[in-house]
């Protein structure tokens, strides 16, 4: 099984502006390599792949001798990373969607990270330092200990400045859970962050409404301040770590429900992801991002795997708040998101629209498994 283990780091002035520097030869080589490719790609319909870059990028890196002073196997993940975006670009123009050609790195952008391949000894954890290559040790608070065997190490520092290392392994034996004998369909919501089809209630803490004032605040603060001065620095970290700290109690409260679930059942149906169009109205935005949904389902998926228990995806398009789960009769007066309770037509049923909704999916995971 691979795992992440996440640790904070504390680089000393060198270390960091190699790390800075590392950020950005990582950029820019794939930003070269994407302008070359689409050069290629529009003069001649020629594919520059992958290992074309990579051989290119060695007798690039003559020209360019300030690219050998960054570890070379993050220069290569930064071309992965590129191959990655062409891969999804070909596979959305096959499909038919819209394809979304692959977009350069800015300098502007304030998710900085780039990965280095384990090679031999030169990603290590000890005690108070992790080990990276040209890098050497840098002082972690290594909050736990790791298993299994380091595959790489992604660097990355977010908008307040802080830097962390994630250590990636493979091989890390974990146990199975306990069968539980039970299975549930999860109902995703707004309202309430998931409802089940056995009527258990998950809320929804509504982090980001609680801290949009505090927000509001900071924000207006930060734009009363002349550009690049000081102040505007002090006042734009400010907001990032108050977004930081939303983000980790979205982040903790994702754990405590996919963690219960996968403790409580051994076969969870869910929804996929959220329609596009719900995602347009700005207020639904908001609200759809601060319940985190995409997180859940990532983590879902990880635990399931992990644990030994099955997960089943079951189509947004299932018509699953509308049908009466007691006699499958269509009830389209329940499409207002308003109606929270109703009573079904046909059979009579009393029916809370969420826990209905969450009988459906389950229903409709356990049909897709038996189909499968
Ligand atoms: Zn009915």
């Amino acid at each position: 099984m691979e795992k992440a283990y996440k640790f904070r780091i504390y680089p000393n002035k060198t270390q960091e502006e190699l790390i800075q520097k590392t950020f950005g030869c990582t950029r820019y080589v794939y930003n070269y390599y994407l302008a070359m490719r689409k050069e290629k790609y529009e003069s001649d319909k020629a594919t520059f792949n992958y290992y074309a870059c990579s051989s290119d990028l060695t007798s690039h890196k003559k020209v360019k001798d300030w690219l050998r002073e960054v570890d070379a196997t993050a220069l290569q993940s930064s071309l992965n990373d590129l191959d990655i975006a062409y891969q999804n670009f070909f596979r959305r123009v096959k499909s038919g969607g819209k394809p979304g050609y692959p977009r350069f790195k800015s300098k502007r952008d304030n998710r900085k990270s780039f990965k280095s391949k384990a090679v031999g000894s030169n990603i290590r954890l000890f005690d108070k330092y992790v080990r990276l290559p040209k890098l050497g040790n840098i002082k972690c608070r290594v909050s736990k200990q790791i298993e299994g065997r380091i595959i790489s190490a992604n660097v990355s520092q977010n908008p307040s400045g802080k830097y962390f290392v994630s250590v990636l392994c493979t091989d890390v034996d974990i146990q199975p859970m306990e069968r539980a004998g039970a299975i549930v369909g999860v109902d995703l919501g707004l309202k309430e962050l998931a409802i089940t089809s056995d009527n258990q209630h998950f809320a929804n803490p509504k982090h980001f409404n609680k801290s949009q004032k505090k927000l509001a605040k900071l924000q207006r603060r930060l734009s009363r301040k002349s550009k690049g001065s000081n102040n505007r620095e002090k006042a734009r970290i400010k907001v990032a770590r108050l977004h930081e700290h939303i983000a980790n109690q979205r982040l903790d409260n994702a754990h405590k429900v996919t963690t219960s679930l996968v403790r409580d059942y051994d076969l969870i149906a869910m929804e996929t992801l959220m329609p596009k169009n719900m995602v347009k109205n700005h207020r639904l935005a908001k609200a759809v991002g601060d319940a985190a949904w995409g997180e859940i389902a990532r983590q879902l998926e990880y635990k399931c795997n992990w644990y030994g228990k099955e997960l089943v995806k079951v189509d947004r398009f299932y018509p699953s708040s509308q049908t009466c789960n007691s006699c499958g009769y269509k009830n389209s007066d329940t499409k207002n998101l308003a109606v929270r309770e109703w009573g079904c037509p046909k059979c009579g049923t009393h029916h809370d629209r969420d826990v209905n909704a969450a009988k459906n999916i389950l229903d409709e995971g356990l049909r897709i498994l038996s189909v499968a």
